[in-house]
């Protein structure tokens, strides 16, 4: 391996360097296209990973970037703080629902959720409760920090730091017709230990990475209902679902609930610049707001509000609020469901499944889970058809910027149809 010439010193992320050698590079970004330094075309089918929502290089988003870096670039966030963020936490105040009155700042879904994870234990630690315990939900994912892995699904991604990472408790995911299963083992695990259960954390209404696994807005409703019951801290981790992927702003609102922790980075910025917020109800806030300093959230990280991240965040929100996304988001979301609707018909595919922006499908093959060998191929195969697609394992699935366009959203289904022609 090692005499192997490497053409860059960069080490890529979750890249096999030894099966793919070539990384392809980008030169520039245009709505829903990306483009190679040698010309060729990319329609962004995945967002970039699931982070632009306008499209990419957005004249508004590269403005509030411009007007902001030549008034402000960086200021410690630790007793300072600038409007840009003001603006940001006040819109995400607005935006969100009713309850979540305070705002945290970090740079990515990773630490955001980190950051409501201490949140949370902090919250019990300062009442004087001895609750330390997090429920999870099976097939999760939460980030690759030694904490998020550890709320996370454990697998070939994790085992190798399988000592690091912390104990939690496991509900089975809510599959179609065995919701009350989970429902049944969440108030179980509740009651089997009182006294211990600090939090449960869910990706709320769909599972990203875990594979695009949906479950209803109902059993959305009804875990929240019962940790409520029990005065267990609900965590929404919206990093993906939010900003319009599924249909509404933010996939709580399909439940009506207000969890008592969320959230937010991927779309914040509209894919702009890192950015996120942990956001929380005051009780967690009162919790550590004391006279005493010991009682202080000891968080924080270098770039912690960054004011340009912010300045972009302030007019992504100001876009949501008077522009029709939410228009562009109902169309993308029916054009899907045709398409859904087609595709149905194929019977080399099953488990075709929509929420809102996002759809997916599982190809039939004899070698499922995320290292099936058709998900390379079909990544080559998408590639060389001017589509940037990522397939998670034989699960192929959909979540564009909300600017792509009916002939590309056929050229991107058309491509799947041909692709299962040449592959099989
Ligand atoms: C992507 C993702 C994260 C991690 O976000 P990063 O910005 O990659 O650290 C956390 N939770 C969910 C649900 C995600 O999809």
């Amino acid at each position: 391996m090692s005499d192997i010439k490497k053409k860059s010193p960069i080490w890529h992320p979750f890249t096999q360097h030894a099966l793919f050698p070539e990384m392809t590079h980008i030169a520039r970004g245009d709505g829903a296209y990306l483009y190679t330094k040698d010309g060729h075309r990319l329609i962004d089918g995945i967002s970039s990973w699931w982070v632009v929502t306008h499209g990419h290089c957005h004249p508004r988003l590269q403005a509030a970037a411009k007007a902001q870096m030549e008034k402000l670039d960086q200021v410690i966030f630790a007793g300072y703080t600038h409007d840009p963020a003001e603006e940001v936490a006040r819109g995400m105040v607005d935006l969100t629902p009713d309850g979540l009155d305070y705002v945290f700042f970090s740079d990515s879904g990773s630490t955001s959720v980190e950051v409501a994870l201490k949140m949370a234990l902090g919250y019990w630690y300062h009442i004087g409760s001895k609750r330390s315990k997090i429920l999870v939900m099976e097939n999760s994912y939460h980030g690759d920090t030694i904490g998020t892995m550890s709320v996370g699904e454990r697998g070939v991604y994790n085992n190798p730091y399988n000592s690091l990472l912390f104990t939690v408790d496991c509900l089975p995911f809510p599959a179609k017709g065995a919701e009350q299963e989970t429902l049944d083992q969440l108030e179980a695990k509740i009651k089997a230990d009182p006294d211990g259960v600090a939090a449960f954390i869910v990706e709320p209404l769909i599972q990203g990475a875990g594979g695009m696994m949906m479950y209803s807005a109902e059993t959305l409703r009804e875990m929240h209902r019962i940790c409520q019951e029990h005065d267990v801290l609900f965590i929404a981790d919206e990093v993906m679902t939010g900003w319009g992927r599924t249909g509404t702003l933010f996939a709580c609102e399909q439940a009506g609930i207000v969890p008592d922790i969320a959230c937010y980075s991927k779309g914040i910025t509209g894919g702009f610049l890192p950015l996120a917020v942990t956001m929380c109800h005051e009780r967690i806030f009162n919790a550590h707001y004391s006279e005493d300093r010991s009682k202080t959230f000891f968080h924080s990280s270098s770039y912690t509000a960054n004011p340009i991240a912010c300045a972009v965040a302030a007019e992504n929100i100001r876009m949501w609020q008077d522009e029709p996304v939410m228009e562009r988001v109902s169309r993308l979301a029916s054009s899907h469901a045709n398409w859904l609707e087609a595709l149905a018909r194929d019977d080399r595919v099953e488990n075709l499944r929509q929420c809102g922006t996002i759809a997916a499908f599982d190809i039939k093959v004899t070698d499922g889970g995320y290292l099936s060998d058709i998900a390379p191929r079909l990544y080559r195969y998408f590639q060389e058809n001017g589509i940037l697609l990522r397939p998670l394992g034989n699960t192929v699935y959909l979540m564009t910027p909300y600017c792509l366009s009916d002939d590309d959203l056929s050229h991107l289904y058309g491509t799947i149809g041909r692709a299962l022609d040449d592959l099989s």
